[in-house]
This record gives structure tokens, sequence and C-alpha cells, in this order.
């Protein structure tokens, strides 16, 4: 480790979008950076694989890129070709298949083309021209729209976010909910960004090419916190007992960087069931929602991300939501923050103790306890990046 360490410039801890990205641009301004990752490989969650079907599977939970942000998509686009893949997502409700976001043809499906004829009339005079609402806004609605708006709730959002987050909805900051609105048209995609395309290879292939420069050296199964120890007090950290005044990169949860001194920040995590089915298709989808009667949340066949073309053979998962148990069988990712009042102050007690050490820098989804997508942690580690 010590030999690793001394001719480096920079030190990043993990190697998922943040880590990489960051680790990229440092190197590509001239900095010699070393990646250290606890897992046996890259990636971090976005980390893909062929099956024993020959499906491109994703281990940790469907991964599906979309940015409105060109310099994002441009900086990935060097290290991958990108195949145009817009998502496409039904929910169970009811015994059918409708399109999420909800949409006109929900309406069509569940309501009947009558009533729906009725309520496009009222939402137009509510809402005018604009294409899409949050659930939120149909229920403080009146008439017509509030029970469109009730309906909606209670068959697509209320069990499902009970379920995702293990507390009632009117606890779960409205942030979350509003990442999936009412669409108020005939658009069916899950996405409405400018740029939706996957990587032609799959995001591993994308992270090798990312990651595969003279000055970035990656450092597998190599678990920071070992090496890593702060001293918030003087605003020090050593790295392997010896004294590190470098820079650093943290990009997992910062309570472990603390000893938890404050008291674990809680995350949300998955059982992420996957099965093989000897059939060419399973579902009619790439995802199915499943609100309502089941313990899972959605069925991804991964087929569909990719395009591949597999005769009687499929992949799938199944989510079943449950807490972060750091040290269980199950449930020991964190994939989720789970942002709120309370968590956000706590989060914000482990910020300030950071942000007395001068060398570190705290990066990504799980560091800095923001639920934003992969175009979100890029850009985010590239502007760090250069700030460095
Ligand atoms: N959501 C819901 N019903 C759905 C889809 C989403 O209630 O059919 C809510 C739920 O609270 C979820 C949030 O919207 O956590 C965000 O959904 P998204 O699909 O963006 O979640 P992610 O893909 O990040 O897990």
């Amino acid at each position: 480790m010590e030999n690793m360490i001394k001719d480096i410039d920079i030190l990043v801890i993990g190697c998922g979008f943040s880590g990489a990205a960051a680790a990229r641009r440092l190197a590509e301004n001239g900095l010699k950076v070393l990646v250290i990752e606890k897992r046996e490989h890259i990636a971090g969650n976005m980390f893909d694989y062929t099956d024993k079907n020959g499906v491109l599977a994703h281990r940790y939970g469907p991964h599906i890129f979309h940015t409105n942000d060109k310099s994002v998509f441009e900086f990935l686009s060097r290290f991958s070709d990108f195949v145009p893949y817009e998502h496409r997502v039904l929910g169970r409700i009811d015994g059918q298949y409708v399109p999420i976001p909800f949409n006109f043809k929900s309406m069509d499906i569940l309501f009947g083309r009558e009533k729906t004829q009725r309520l496009k009339t009222a939402l137009k005079e509510a809402f005018g021209n604009r294409e899409r609402v949050t659930v939120t806004e149909l229920l403080s609605g009146s008439g017509e729209v509030k029970a469109a708006g009730k309906f909606i709730f209670e068959k697509v959002f209320l069990h499902y976010t009970a379920k995702q987050w293990g507390m009632p909805p009117e606890k779960v900051d409205k942030s979350v909910l509003s990442r999936v609105p009412v669409v108020l048209g005939y658009d069916d995609r899950y996405f409405s960004d400018t740029f939706q395309f996957m990587p032609a290879g799959g995001f591993t292939r994308l992270f090798e090419k990312m990651l595969d420069h003279e000055n970035i050296t990656v450092k597998l199964q190599c678990d920071a916190q070992r090496f890593v120890k702060t001293d918030a007090a003087h605003g020090t950290v050593e790295f392997n007992g010896v004294p590190f005044t470098k820079p650093i990169i943290w990009t997992a949860p910062p309570d472990d960087l603390f000893g938890c001194v404050y008291g674990k920040l809680p995350y949300r995590s998955l059982d992420l069931v996957l099965e093989r089915h000897h059939e060419t298709t399973y579902q009619p989808a790439a995802v199915v929602n499943y609100p309502n009667e089941e313990d899972f949340t959605r069925i991804t066949e991964f087929k569909y991300l990719t395009g591949q073309k597999i005769d009687g053979a499929t992949t799938i998962m199944k989510e079943y939501p449950m807490p972060y148990l750091p040290e269980a069988e199950k449930g020991n990712i964190p994939y989720y923050p789970i942002i709120g009042e309370e968590n956000s102050a706590l989060f914000n007690r482990y910020a300030e103790l950071a942000s007395g050490i001068k060398n570190l820098h705290l990066c990504g989804r799980l560091a800095q306890y923001r639920y934003c997508n992969m175009d979100g942690a890029v850009a985010g580690a590239l502007a760090l990046a250069d700030n460095i």
C-alpha cells in the first residue's frame, strides 16, 4: 500500500460513476490518481455482466441512462458507442397493464374513453398546456381533477411508495414522488430528457475504457475504511497510519469516515432477485411496476434495455425494498439516501466534519446524500475534479 500511494497526486475512494468520472478528468488534467474500491469489480452499482442465458444483466438493479446535460453525454460518449433507447414502463393495476407515468392512455384503459374525454377537458382548464404535473398537484385540484388524483395516488403511488421507503407516503419527501409525473398527453416514455441512450457494450465496458488511462491505477477489493482514518478535531487524515495531505475524494457514505459518531445515516436497500426463464419474452415491457398486490415493486426484463435477441431464454429481476443493514446477508448495500429534514440535518453534521478536513472532498449520491441520477453524479464529479 505504501508504495502505491507514494507517487500519486490524489486518492479516490469508490469506483462508481462519481469516482470513475472524477478519476478520468483528474488524470486528463495531469494528476496521478489511485482509485480504491471495496468490491471485486469496477463500475459500482452500474456493474453489468453476461449471465448464463447470454443476457447482459445489471447486478445491482436496472440502470437506464438519460440526461439533458450535453456535456455529460459527450464526456461518456468518448468511452462507448451509445444506442438510442427510450425507456417505457407499464404498471400492473387492477389486472391491466397501463403506461407509467400515468398518462392519457392509462386513463383510456382504466376510465374508459368517455370519462377520459371529460377529464381531459377538466385537466386542460386546470393546467392549460402543461404536459406534466405531479400527483400532488392533481390532489390539490377540485372536482374531476381531484377525483382522478385520488385514484392515481391510490393505485400508483400510495402502496409502491410505502413498500419502497418503508414508511407512509406523507412522510416521504415530495421531491421523491415528483420524479414520476402524471403526463397530460400520450407521451408514454418514462423519461423526457433530450439524450436517452444505453452504452452499446454495457456499463462495465464503458467504465473499463473510462479508467484506461496511464495516470489511473485501480485497486479492487480494498476497503478504504481499513486504511483511511480521520481526525476531525485536528482537521487531518491518515492513510495506513501515516498522515496523508494530498486530496481525497470520498464517494462512500460519510458517516463511515467518522466512526458514525452522530449515529448511522439511514439508507434504503433492496433485495434483488434474479430469475432466468426458458422463454423468449417474460413480460410486455422492460419494466413492469407492481404498485399494489405484490411484495416487490417492479420487475425488469434486461433484454429490452439492450435489444438483445436471444431465443428461448430471458433474465428478469424482482426488487424487494428493505432497510439498509450493513452487517446482514441481505440489504447490506446502501442504494438510496432517504431524503427528509431529519436525515438531511444528520448528513449536514457529517458534511461539516468533512469540511473541516481541507484535503477531503465528499462526492456523489452516497457521500453527498443526494438522490441523483447517473448524469447528476457524473456532472458533480467532473465539476469537483476541475476544481481540485
Ligand atoms: N413511484 C411510485 N409508483 C411507481 C413508480 C414510482 O409510487 O409506479 C414513486 C416511488 O416513491 C419511487 C419514486 O416514485 O420511489 C421514484 O421512482 P423512480 O422510478 O424514479 O425510482 P428509482 O428508479 O430511482 O428507484
